[in-house]
């Protein structure tokens, strides 16, 4: 077959095929579905907390908290759009405005969209953070309106930048004359109390939402709603379903990941031509997951997290029981020298080594050399063949793919 013969047969395929999916889209992330099972509670509850403002009250701060899929952006969204449509029912001076704090990515960002939204303008640069939060205070106080902030992520924010903005943000009504403004704080992190400030966690959780992970079952519940709409009748077992809750259920509850298993099952049961979605697509899904994950945590690390994993990864075709980090930094300072950058020292090494064990991209073992004490033994634990796939792409490292560094025999015939 010409390629032009293959792809027009894919084509082809794709388009009679609409055996599956109804509207693949509503399996998206950020698709806000109507109904949000289990979550009754939690949607009371802060509905009963953002209710004042409705009567002109200021409303207390909240802080949400629980892991990642938990449904926390999702019950927010919801709630405070719902609140905006009474608000206009009953004249109520209320606005709310989102961020996403770890897209946003610093304080600057954080408050030109906080600005945005009360349509002050800001450049994308040029200004100090002072500066945009002074133009921030004085157009919202101008705005006489009780403004909700809702800082999804905060954590993010907070570990690389501290929490300084949020601190102002809690003492920001002191200074404002007409209008209020309150916070809705949402960290995917648990550890509020290593994460913030003694002050500014006691001013932010003036209410606190708790968001637990999903058991099993009521994954299966939230898949099933959200599949009537993406799902053809009878497209869908009911195996499947309750494989991708399963497992989703079995690493921490995440409904993210049950949906993304769901909607890649599809499309491979799609590609295939099925017309249902059976139990073995679902595991097939697993495993295209994992491996783009590994590809994008690859691809996206710093310059030298890749060269380190690429020592590591030449090493392992000579010594297959792990590696030592005295002899990773050797491979690594000839690579660094391929490419002309300085190396890094090796504790900075060794730390590097941590991060991308913690990544699930090496794996460190610490091993007992009998009298010489302990010693740490790093292995890969990707295959070569995706390390060798992702950098032969990659334009800086691409001739790294196949080199063969020099001092590599030396160290395979050593003692050790
Ligand atoms: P979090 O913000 O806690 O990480 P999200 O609110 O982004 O989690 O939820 C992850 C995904 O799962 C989203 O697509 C969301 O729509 C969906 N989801 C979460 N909880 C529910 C639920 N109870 N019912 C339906 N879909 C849900
Ligand atoms: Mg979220």
């Amino acid at each position: 077959m010409s390629n032009a013969d293959i792809l027009n047969d894919v084509f082809e395929r794709f388009v009679a095929n609409t055996r599956i999916f109804r509207d693949r889209e509503v399996l998206r992330h950020d698709h806000l579905p109507e109904r949000l099972p289990h979550r009754e509670e939690q949607v009371r509850s802060l509905g009963e907390t953002v209710a004042p403002v409705l009567r002109g009250a200021r409303i207390s701060n909240i802080l949400i908290y629980g892991k990642t899929g938990t449904g926390k952006t999702a019950v927010t969204k919801y709630v405070l759009n719902y609140l905006e449509v009474k608000a206009k029912e009953f004249n109520a001076p209320v606005r709310f405005c989102y961020v996403n704090c770890r897209m946003a990515g610093s304080e600057y960002r954080v408050f030109a969209s906080l600005c945005q939204s009360l349509g002050i303008s800001v450049p994308f640069t040029g200004l100090s953070v002072g500066e945009v939060f002074d133009r921030f205070r004085t157009g919202l106080d101008a705005s006489a309106i009780f403004f909700i902030v809702v800082l999804d992520e905060v954590d993010a924010l907070i570990k690389v930048r501290g929490d300084g903005l949020l601190y102002e943000l809690t003492r920001m009504n002191e200074t404002l004359c007409k209008s209020k403004v309150s916070i809705v704080g949402i960290s995917n992190d648990l550890r509020l109390k290593e994460l913030f400030d003694p002050r500014v966690l006691s001013s932010l959780s003036e209410e606190e939402v708790v968001f637990r992970p999903y058991d099993a079952d009521e994954l299966r519940n939230i898949l099933f709603e959200r599949s009537k709409p993406a799902f053809l009748d009878n497209a869908l077992s009911e195996g499947a379903v309750s494989l991708c809750a399963a497992l989703a259920a079995a690493e921490h509850g995440d409904a993210r990941r049950a949906l993304d298993l769901l909607r890649v099952a599809g499309e491979v049961a799609e590609r295939r031509g099925a017309t249902v979605v059976l139990e073995e697509n679902v595991r097939e899904a697993e495993k295209h997951i994992e491996h783009n994950r590994v590809v994008e945590a690859l691809k996206n690390l710093t310059l030298h997290s890749k060269l380190v994993v690429l020592s590591v990864s030449h090493m392992g075709k000579v010594s297959s029981n792990g590696v030592i980090t005295g002899e990773i930094h050797e491979v690594y300072n000839e690579l660094c020298q391929e490419v002309g950058v300085p190396p890094l020292t090796q504790r900075r090494l060794g730390t590097l080594v941590n991060e991308l064990d913690s990544m699930g991209l090496l794996n460190a073992k610490v091993v007992s050399m009998g009298r010489y004490g302990r010693t740490k033994k790093i292995k890969l634990s990707v295959p070569h063949s995706v390390i060798k796939n992702v950098f032969t792409a990659d334009a800086r490292l691409g001739h790294l793919a196949d080199y063969e560094p020099k001092c590599l025999h030396m160290i395979a015939s050593g003692p050790n």
